[in-house]
Parts: structure tokens; sequence; C-alpha cells
């Protein structure tokens, strides 16, 4: 449980001066891995039984109210999300609304950060209870979730709305507008 929890923290701090383009996770290479940005690559080999993607439950004790949605396989770098096949991109967004609304009803929010804040090279999506106060004049209407847009530099954050979703985009710190 300790090793989970420093995993999660890891994932969850923003030291601004990181990033993820150094990636240089390998499971091929296990000395590689031992990096402090492979621990979800390392935690992702370990749920290869269940399917396409696993859920975690964000460990960190200041953030009771998160979960993470991640892809069981493992690419090579930052694993950016421009770069998935775009049919897995739409299930990788629906395995983390249908985690959303599990929890929270329609008043889910998911978020993706942009790569210059991550901390953690295998991707993941953060999930929780949207915080309506956050909302702004941002956004994009977007009907179908094979439709949201990936952006290459810049992180995501969606919520529900009448008719579709809002598709947040622009900031690299997303997942801020989840409750902690
Ligand atoms: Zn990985
Ligand atoms: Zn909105």
């Amino acid at each position: 449980m300790k090793v989970f929890r420093i995993i999660l923290l890891a994932v969850c701090a923003f030291p601004l001066a990181a990033d993820v383009s150094q990636c240089a996770c390998d499971p091929a290479k296990p000395e590689t891995m031992k990096a402090r940005e492979c621990s979800l690559c390392v935690e992702a080999g370990r749920h290869t039984a269940e399917g396409k993607f696993f859920v975690l439950k964000d460990n960190n004790p200041r953030k009771p109210n998160r979960w993470l949605v991640l892809p069981v396989g493992h690419t090579p770098g930052p694993h950016h999300m421009h770069e998935m096949p775009k049919a897995e991109r739409a299930e990788f967004w629906q395995s983390a609304i249908r985690l959303g609304k599990e929890k929270f009803g329609e008043e889910w929010g998911v978020a993706y950060n942009g790569w210059k804040v991550r901390t953690q090279c295998h991707a993941h999506i953060h999930v929780g209870h949207f915080i309506q106060a956050a909302e702004n004049s941002n956004f994009k209407l977007v009907r179908r979730v094979e439709e949201f847009p990936t952006p290459e530099d810049a992180g995501l954050w969606i919520h529900p709305v009448e008719g579709g979703f809002h598709v947040h985009a622009g900031e690299q710190i997303a997942e801020t507008v989840l409750v902690r």
C-alpha cells in the first residue's frame, strides 16, 4: 500500500520544472523503469489481465475523490494522446466517462493534463466531480466522444452539458477543475 501511495503522489504533484519529454521507460529494460516518471508504466504492467484500460483510485490522501483511468498497453516516450489510434482514444475517453458517471452521475468531469506539467510518462485521464465554479467560456460544444479534439500542446477538461460535452482545451493543468 505504501508503494501505491508513493506512485500516486508522484502523479499528482506538479513540479513545474519537470516534464515528460525525456521519458525512457522501457519494460524490456528493467533498469529504465526505476525512474520516478515510469511508476505508472510499472503499474500498467500489473493490469494486463484487465482488458484495454484499468482504473486506479488516487490514493493521495489530499485527493480522496479522484480516480485515474489508464491504458494497459505501454508505448515508448510520453504516451501522447495525439499519437494514439483514433478508435483507441475514443475508447479511452469512453472508459473515463463511464467511470465518472458511475461515481458522480451527471456531475462528472474528466481531465487530461498537458505534457508540460505531467510527471508520469504513462497516459492517464483524471476522473472526478466537476467543480461548476470552474466553468468558463473557452469551450467547444462537442456531440460525440469520437470528435473530441487532441491538442498536441495542451491539456483538456471535459464535462457533460445538454446535447453533448463541453471540451475545454488550451490549458496545461486541467485536473484542477475536479474536486480533490
Ligand atoms: Zn507506459
Ligand atoms: Zn464548460
